[in-house]
């Protein structure tokens, strides 16, 4: 099928190529320059594990192609991807100036045969009927004849980091629309992917698509993220009790996971969830429901729970190392999660602006962020990092920082702390490496007797 996908973000980028993959004619618009020429270069802007070795490939095969032309991306698609921003407002809803830009620009340039737009934005709940009156808007504005479009609401749950993987072998799509004629050309564009023609294990069920209405279908993709950072700010909330119990939140976590219908993943306790998706979502279903008079309250107290726990380092090392102020900690990682470059809502950036406000000197180490116009010297090798340090602080679990020599980090550090800020380390090699070892709710792992097997 013809396609066009409008913003080649984390989610444009990886979607067109991945539909150029499984076969698709996939024309992706950006209305930044230099990044579309990076592309049509055949290099990609963002680091995403396959993804560049994928673009290429696809760009090979005449598959793929990359323009700032509007009018000529809209021409090709039947099917046109609407996947620009959707950052919070200071108010917490969403800024939707990007889609709305977007929304009108194919209503000006829309003519040929029927399409189908489709919003894979994150978008407030009731987006779907403002999107076509705006394409609507832009039509009268050229006064054109067109043939006609409907617009289905088409959720993205990637993941940063394994966004390539993701949508090769997807959970679940869900399709919102009113129009049978527009779900049934998705479910043709998505078919590859239902049938797992593309995916890892290939004996597995065909992918579940949920077919539903747009408002639901927009209410799911907030919801699923609001559940998943509700998750681990409950998470938090008890390694925080643990932390004075003397409990070990790991085996708390490993314990209550092991519960079919609690499940072990989003259980792992650390400095608070961040990233350019949970904090903006979870804030716009609060906003959407404050505007139909309902307080979420639950979701308000995740919210709160997550703040404060983006500080929960900066207590630990005030209570080891007392006063900061001209202390020097080094940050091991700086991305909200591995494999990602991306710094959007990263616990790193409160951490940092907190640290040098108390007077302290922060370095930093990231395997993928070289050069970001941080106010902090950036180390390159953990080795650097180490140097003279009075803490360390993991804030990010790369696997890098897992396969560690730490005992050749500690000779070089004036004191030898390290805030395991993520709870991958194992305390145990690291107090054998000489560390002093401060985890999030492990204050227990010493009185432990045994591990639970999991
Ligand atoms: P992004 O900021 O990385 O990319 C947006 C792209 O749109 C940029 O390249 C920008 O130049 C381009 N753009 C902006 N205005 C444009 C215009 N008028 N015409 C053409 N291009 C334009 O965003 P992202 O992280 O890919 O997120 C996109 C949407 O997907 C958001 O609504 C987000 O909430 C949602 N989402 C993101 C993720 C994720 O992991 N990043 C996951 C699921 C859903």
């Amino acid at each position: 099928m013809r396609v066009c996908v409008i913003g080649t973000g984390y989610v444009g980028l990886v979607t067109g190529v991945c539909l150029a993959k499984i076969g698709h004619d996939v024309i992706c618009v950006d209305n930044n320059e230099s990044k579309v020429a990076l592309m049509q270069s055949g290099q990609s802007p963002i680091y995403e594990p396959g993804l560049a070795e994928l673009m290429q490939s696809a760009m090979s095969a005449k598959k793929l192609k990359f323009t700032t032309d509007l009018a000529a991306g809209v021409a090709h698609g039947e099917i046109l991807f609407i996947a620009v921003g959707t950052p919070a407002l200071p108010t917490g809803e969403s800024d939707t100036r990007y889609v709305e830009a977007v929304a009108r620009g194919i209503g000006i340039h829309l003519n040929g045969g029927y399409k189908v737009i489709v919003n894979k934005s994150t978008v407030p709940i009731g987006s779907g009927d403002w999107v076509r009156r705006i394409v609507l808007d832009g039509v009268a504005e050229r006064k054109a004849e067109i043939a006609g479009f409907d617009v289905v609401s088409n959720p993205e749950f990637l993941r940063e980091g394994s966004a390539v993987y993701d949508t090769f072998n997807p959970d679940r799509i869900v399709l919102g629309s009113n129009s049978y004629k527009a779900i049934a050309m998705m479910q043709e564009l998505y078919q590859p992917l239902v049938t797992r023609e593309f995916g890892e294990d290939k004996s597995l069920p065909p992918v579940p698509v949920v077919v539903t209405d747009l408002s639901s279908a927009e209410t799911i993709k907030y919801a699923a993220n609001s559940f998943l950072a509700t998750k681990i700010s409950f998470i938090n909330e008890v390694a925080n009790i643990c932390d004075r119990v003397g409990a070990d939140v790991t085996q708390v976590a490993a314990g209550i996971g092991l519960d079919s219908r609690i499940g072990k993943r989003f259980l792992q306790a650390g400095i608070g969830w961040g990233g350019s998706c949970f904090p903006k979502d979870v804030s716009a279903l609060i906003h959407t429901a404050d505007d139909y008079g309902y307080n979420a309250e639950l979701l308000k107290s995740a919210v709160r729970v997550n703040q404060k726990q983006r500080y929960l380092a900066i207590e630990k090392l005030q209570q080891t190392l007392k006063i900061l102020k001209g202390k020097t900690i080094g940050l091991l990682g700086l991305t909200f999660k591995p494999d990602t470059d991306d710094l959007r809502d990263a616990p790193a950036l409160d951490l940092i602006k907190e640290l040098i406000r108390l007077g302290a000197r922060v370095k930093a180490y990231d395997p993928i962020i070289t050069n970001k116009n941080l106010e902090i010297m950036l180390a390159t090798s953990p080795e650097e990092l180490a140097d003279g340090c009075d803490a360390l602080v993991l804030v990010t679990d790369w696997q890098e920082f897992l396969e560690l020599d730490y005992a050749q980090l500690a000779p070089v550090m004036k004191k030898t702390v390290i805030i395991a800020g993520r709870n991958c380390l194992d305390p145990q090699s690291l107090e054998t490496a000489g560390f002093t070892y401060i985890g999030i709710g492990r204050s227990g792992h010493i009185l432990r007797p045994k591990a639970i097997a999991v």
